[in-house]
């Protein structure tokens, strides 16, 4: 499996475009921003877009994928619980300064348990409420990687103190999901540098008893 990771925009969002060596097939997970990059690593690895999978609809993470869409036809495909605050995106870009991205049209829902596949590479979804409603982590099992969105980041936690945000859920989700995947599991959070699940358990401290 092919991993590249970009930082996009302002909040430097870690936008991941994963492919399929054999089939070049890919999926782009959170294009925020920076759209051109990211066209610009399809073309060079030579990958056909399947799928933009959006890990929850905070602005820095969505804002980019109807453009992708657009260069592309690739469906957009997010968890519905975040439906809501996919329509308050003009408000989100107030907060953060950004200028409002326009609307922007899920074509999928994914829930807990989804297979997202792309030639011989499989991703499955796990819900992952508390940083929004609708979060979701998506775990490739063969690959040992897991793209956490801002759920869980290195040797910290997403913030819960946003609509929709609940720090009893994000803890949930962090005990009874996230670490019940194993230690080698290698973790590509929403922001920031790459941890595994074995160094959260044991240094994160947001994750302590
Ligand atoms: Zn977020």
């Amino acid at each position: 499996m092919l991993h590249r990771i970009l930082p996009v925009g302002p909040l430097q969002c870690n936008c991941s475009i994963i492919g399929d060596e054999q089939t070049r097939e890919a999926m782009v997970i959170d294009p925020g921003d920076q759209i051109e990059d990211i066209l610009r690593i399809l073309q060079e690895e030579k990958l056909q877009l399947k799928q933009i999978v959006v890990t929850h609809a905070h602005i820095d993470h969505v804002g980019g994928a109807m453009k992708l869409k657009a260069a592309t036809g690739a469906p957009i495909l997010m968890n519905q619980a975040d439906y809501a605050l996919l329509k308050m995106l003009d408000m989100q870009a107030a907060w953060v300064g950004m200028k409002p991205p326009g609307a922007v049209q899920v074509d999928e829902g994914i829930a807990d348990g989804s297979v997202l596949q792309i030639g011989n590479v499989a991703g499955n979804v796990i819900h992952t409420p508390g940083h929004t409603e609708g979060s979701i982590c998506l775990h490739f099992p063969q690959e040992k990687k897991l793209i956490a969105g801002d759920t869980l980041f290195a040797g910290s936690i997403g913030r819960t103190d946003l609509p929709g945000g609940s720090l009893e859920k994000i803890l949930r989700s962090l005990h009874t999901r996230v670490l019940a995947l194993p230690d080698d599991i290698q973790v590509t959070p929403g922001h920031g540098p790459q941890t595994t699940i074995g160094e959260e358990r044991e240094t994160n401290p947001f994750l302590q008893e």
